[in-house]
């Protein structure tokens, strides 16, 4: 709108319609007035009061309807103005709407922009990441496939199982074991791939390993599809997931067969040298044992000076080299843990007073001083193995004189008083001799270990007695030491604590009165006859002598003998062999008298003596106190228990079922079952036995003692219900892991039970026969 309306218009709304009206009324009858007057003035030259009137009344008539006019016309002009105000508020909001909705879409372009350009990011990311597990997959198939292959190309099994035990898996070396692809394998069971007994133990090991959550291995034999068997090492492993729940286990199998046959053969060959040992020192010491029994007779008897001392030289020089195969056999002992000492009451000034004749005629030799010094005193009596004591003391003196080219050896014995019936004794024996360099102080106690540079006389040992007195010292409960220096000589301490006793406790086998005896002795070598001859007729026996065993047995029952002493190397069977055939003879007579084993071997067990039927044993060279005692016990001349008899293998053959078989039993079965079902029950177990005893024989190549028990705890119960008293006997032992030799005596079981079984289920069937009869 022009500025002059609105002006006009603002006036008009401050004068108000009226107001304003009269205004444009004034105004225009001045504006008449003026016009009329100047027209007038103008046109006529004069002007007359009606001049004047005349606009007034024009100006009075047509003011109001100019007023009118115009206040009409103010009034549309206001309300355009509103109208037109008001239209341009709403525009103005309309422009504020769409400047504010514009910048929303500016805005909303925008973040569609950035999302497009995300979207474009994310895609070249998903892109990156397809690629990259493409990249993944392909690596993971190729890992898959080397995987795979290694699994394959391994020469182990190897197979997985879930927890329940049914295979998911296996590889290629496993696959010909159970002759089965792996496909055909998954979902299967143990019992649906392997034989009976062999599922049940791979269950026992599947639980044991998924129930303990660790790791474990035995040993198994398994068969290959073609029948060949293999010994195997499994090792069984639980496996997780990634959030370690447990999924089943891994299992491993190695063939160790040819290791086993490697092991077994050493073990043989072990055997065997033990065997080759014992039978060499054996035939050694038969001659030995004469010169030694001999030389000590003669020694005895009427001889002048010179010829007893050259005498005695012989019979310590025979007894020095027993005591060298003693050593060797204690090395073969040693390597077997074998080793052991037996303490008896001894008169330990006689031991020393031994060492000391010895180790003075050594020196002799030698052009040696020999010393003894003693500081305290010896009690009569003490608990001691002297023989194994008597070893040790040797072997250092003999090593002393040895080492030493001259100047002194020394022997010297440091007693202190007994306390709480003890006393403590350092046993040292010192030389001047050739010493021992202080870096090899330590290593002379190894097996073999020779000091080197020692001149000539290194050749001369073995390098076993330090080894072996060092253990028997620690077997005695003591110990030994070493000082030395070299060039200026050694000295070795042995200190032991031994029980002092009183003297009679001490056997004394000069004091026992034996009776006139009439002797069979069995004995095939002629020196030992001699000397065992000799020492009897002594004591005062009457001799007869056999040198084998078919003319003893025959002589034996020629004769009213008192005592058979039975050797147990004879050419045609062994002592034991004699003893059994006694044991088991008709009569009475023969079956109760005493027999007494001589034996040229080192009676380590004397129970294994008896258990093979002899009531004592005596070894060579004889010793006459030991013999004289053997005797006393015998025929009950001393208070010490004559030990008792075994309870034979086989009884007399008349009654020889009675141990095979628990004839009781055999009896009350055979009443109840009835022959036929009794028949069957025994047909049942032979075709159990040739398993278990296969079971055994593999659990004891495996060293699974339990396994073992296991099983013989089996035949137990088997043979024990068909009446095989013997068969179960033997597995009963075998099942007693406590056993206190079950180490030393399950081969022997087993043997016993494979041996015996086929024999005995023999004897039951005779036994059968008779009693339906
Ligand atoms: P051997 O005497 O048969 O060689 P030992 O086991 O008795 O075997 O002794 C082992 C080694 O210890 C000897 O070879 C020797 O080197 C050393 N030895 C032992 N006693 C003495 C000693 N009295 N003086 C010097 N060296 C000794």
């Amino acid at each position: 709108m022009p500025l002059l309306a609105n002006r006009v218009l603002e006036l008009t709304m401050r004068l108000g319609v009226v107001r304003f009206g009269l205004l444009i009324a004034a105004f225009e009858i001045l504006f008449s007035m003026l016009v009329t007057v100047v027209l007038r003035g103008i046109v006529v030259g004069e002007l007359h009061w009606v001049d004047y009137l005349r606009p007034v009344l024009f100006g009075l008539i047509i003011a109001p309807w100019l007023a009118l006019f115009f206040t009409y016309l103010i009034k549309q002009l206001g309300e355009s103005r509103d109208k037109l105000a008001q239209a341009h508020s709403k525009q103005q909001a309309l422009n504020a709407e769409l400047k504010r909705k514009v910048s929303e879409l500016n805005r909303e372009i925008d973040e569609r922009h950035n999302a497009e350009a995300q979207k474009q990011q994310a895609i070249r990311y998903l892109q990156r990441e397809v690629a990259e597990r493409r990249d993944t997959q392909n690596k993971l198939r190729d890992q898959a496939v080397q995987l795979r292959s290694l699994i394959d190309s391994s020469p182990d099994l190897i197979f997985y199982r879930n927890k329940d035990g049914v295979f998911s898996g296996c590889n290629l070396a496993y696959e010909q074991l159970v002759n089965l692809s792996e496909a055909d394998l998954i979902g299967k069971t143990p019992e649906d791939v392997y034989e009976d007994q062999i599922a049940a133990q791979v269950r026992v090991t599947d639980y044991k390993v998924l129930n303990d959550l660790e790791s474990l291995t035995y040993e198994q034999w398994m068969t290959y599809p073609d029948g060949r068997k293999a010994m195997f090492e499994f090792r069984k492993v639980p496996f997780n997931d990634a959030r370690g729940n447990l999924q089943g286990l891994f299992g491993f199998g190695r063939d160790i067969t040819e290791r086993k046959q490697a092991a077994n053969a050493l073990e043989q060959a072990a055997r065997d040298k033990t065997t080759f040992i014992s039978t060499i020192s054996h035939e050694l010491r038969t001659p030995l044992n004469g010169i030694v029994g001999l030389s000590r007779i003669m020694r005895d008897s009427e001889l002048n000076d010179e010829q007893h001392d050259f005498i005695n030289t012989i019979y310590l020089s025979a007894v020095t080299l027993g005591n060298i195969f003693n050593d060797i056999i204690d090395l073969d002992k040693l390597e077997r843990e074998q080793l052991e000492v037996a303490p008896m009451p001894l008169h330990i000034t006689e031991l020393i007073a031994d060492v000391r004749a010895v180790a003075a005629l050594m020196c002799r030799d030698k052009k040696l001083y020999f010393d003894y010094q003693q500081r305290g005193d010896l009690p009569a009596v003490v608990e001691v193995d002297g023989t194994r004591l008597r070893q040790v003391l040797w072997n250092l003196l003999g090593n002393a004189v040895k080492f030493t080219q001259q100047g002194q050896v020394g022997l010297s014995l440091d007693i202190s008083p007994a306390k709480n019936g003890k006393i403590s004794i350092e046993f040292r024996v010192s030389d001047t001799g050739v010493g021992i360099p202080k870096a090899e102080l330590d290593k002379i106690f190894a097996m073999y270990y020779q000091v080197s540079g020692q001149g000539k006389t290194k050749a001369v040992g073995t390098g076993i007695g330090l080894s072996v007195s060092q253990r028997l010292s620690q077997a005695m409960g003591g110990s030994i030491n070493v000082t030395s220096e070299e060039g200026k000589g050694s000295c070795f301490t042995v200190s032991l604590t031994l029980p002092v006793l009183s003297e009679d406790q001490l056997p004394d086998a000069t004091d026992i009165e034996l009776p006139a005896l009439h002797v069979l002795l069995v004995e095939d070598i002629e020196l030992n006859v001699v000397v065992a001859r000799s020492v009897l007729e002594n004591l005062g026996c009457t001799v007869d002598v056999a040198m084998n065993g078919t003319d003893a047995l025959r002589m034996a029952q020629e004769d009213d003998y008192d005592v058979f002493f039975l050797d147990i190397q004879l050419p045609d069977m062994t002592g034991f062999d004699i003893a059994e055939s006694l044991m088991n003879d008709p009569n009475q007579r023969l079956r109760e008298t005493p027999r007494i084993a001589l034996t040229a071997n080192v009676i380590r067990d004397k129970q294994e003596y008896l258990n093979k039927g002899m009531q004592d044993a005596v070894s060579k060279p004889i010793d006459v106190g030991l013999l004289t005692m053997a005797l006393a016990r015998a025929f009950g001349c001393v208070d010490e228990p004559v030990l008792s008899a075994p309870a034979p293998l086989l009884d007399a053959p008349s009654g020889q079922e009675e141990s095979v078989l628990d004839t009781n039993f055999v009896g009350q079965m055979h009443e109840t079952l009835g022959s036929e079902l009794f028949a069957k029950s025994i047909d049942m177990f032979e075709q159990l036995m040739p398993d278990y005893v296969e079971t055994i024989h593999n659990q004891l190549l495996s060293g699974d003692d339990k396994a073992v028990a296991e099983i013989a705890h089996k035949v137990k119960g088997a043979a024990g219900s068909v009446g095989l008293q013997r068969v179960q006997k033997l597995a009963s032992q075998a099942q007693d892991l406590d056993h206190p030799a079950w180490e030393q005596n399950i081969q022997e079981w087993a043997e016993g039970i494979a041996k015996y079984y086929p024999l005995d289920v023999e004897t039951l069937r005779q036994q059968l026969v008779t009693l339906d009869s």
